[in-house]
């Protein structure tokens, strides 16, 4: 089978500057070339899609690992979950602290009895697995912080979420981080790791380990990226894996599911893949950055502007 992969950084409101766009199209490059080049390799699905999630984590543009959002009180509390659509079996942390790699915490969770660990089961974990401290915080996400902070934490959500404007190589603002792949055996998996929607209160639990946010089965396989709230209402990932289940192309169930969303004014994005290799994306946010590689050519989403909710190859 042809191996295929989708990979995003996040959605938001604006994507202005076009140093800012070729900046994230780098980042997003690399990150697909390396991991498709692995799952010609052999690798399976859900190791392409654990080392292309540390790859993103590392990347201090996106909002995930190294460069997460802090939330109201200052700290950096993340989130990540996998699930391999082979097992139809999700695994997560939710709002874990000092890790650079959130999804490797997912994925030592893939063979235990408790799959989805809460703060003190993750950093117990943690100290269990002896995963070295490491601090994420970076310059620009405490100086965010600082600003709301001073201006008394009026917005819904950090710069990730809420308005993607690259102002410059080192102030890019982009979001949460998710990964898609089929590997040439057929198995679908997803990961999906963020830091939350920033400045959030403490405990609030984001949809990326969550099946609303990431969701795989042996049909498809999907990771979302927006407001946290609005995936979970819509229970998005789930419900376009179900679509395709139930006998809806990947591209339609895509876009049934954004026009819904739309209707409710949600503000959220996502990617996909089917088992027969179909390539989808979808949003109601004005921007979703995506890159695909669909065994020919690599391709994204960045300056995607016909208005259409959807896309897919
Ligand atoms: N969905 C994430 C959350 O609400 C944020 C994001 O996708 O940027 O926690």
């Amino acid at each position: 089978m042809q191996p295929k992969l989708i990979i995003h950084g996040g959605a938001g409101s604006s994507l202005k500057g076009k140093g800012g766009v070729e900046v994230v199209r780098r980042s997003l490059y690399t990150v697909v070339e390396e991991v498709y080049a692995l799952l010609l390799a052999g690798a399976s699905a859900t190791d392409a899609v654990v080392r292309g999630c540390q790859m993103l984590e590392d990347d201090p543009r996106f909002n995930a690992g190294t460069g997460s959002v802090l939330q109201s009180d200052g700290q950096i509390r993340m989130s990540a979950s996998l699930m391999d659509g082979a097992y139809q079996r999700l695994s997560g942390v939710i709002n874990v602290s000092r890790v650079q790699h959130p999804i490797e915490l997912a994925q030592a969770l893939q063979d235990s009895h408790d799959r989805v660990l809460s703060d003190i089961g993750s950093a117990e974990l943690l100290r269990e697995l002896q995963v070295p401290i490491y601090n994420p915080l970076t310059e620009i996400r405490l100086q965010e912080w600082i600003q709301e902070r001073d201006e008394n934490f009026v917005k819904e959500a950090a710069g990730v979420v809420a308005e993607t404007e690259l102002v410059s190589e080192t102030t890019a603002r982009v979001g949460t981080i998710g990964v898609v792949a089929l590997d040439e055996r057929g198995r679908l998996a997803a990961g999906t790791s963020t830091g939350g929607k920033g400045f959030e209160r403490i405990g609030r639990v984001s949809d990326s380990a969550m099946p609303a946010g990431n969701y795989a089965t042996a049909d498809a396989a999907i990771s979302c990226t927006g407001i946290g709230e609005d995936i979970i209402d819509e229970c998005l990932a789930a419900r376009i894996v179900v679509r395709v289940t139930d006998g809806v192309p990947l591209a339609q169930a895509f876009e049934k599911s954004m026009v819904e969303a739309r209707k409710r004014q949600r503000d959220l994005g996502a990617i996909g893949l089917d088992a027969t290799g179909a390539i989808a994306w979808g949003k109601t946010s004005e921007v979703l950055l995506a890159a695909y590689h669909d065994g020919k050519q690599i391709g994204d989403t960045l300056e995607w502007s016909d208005g259409k909710l959807t896309g897919s190859l």
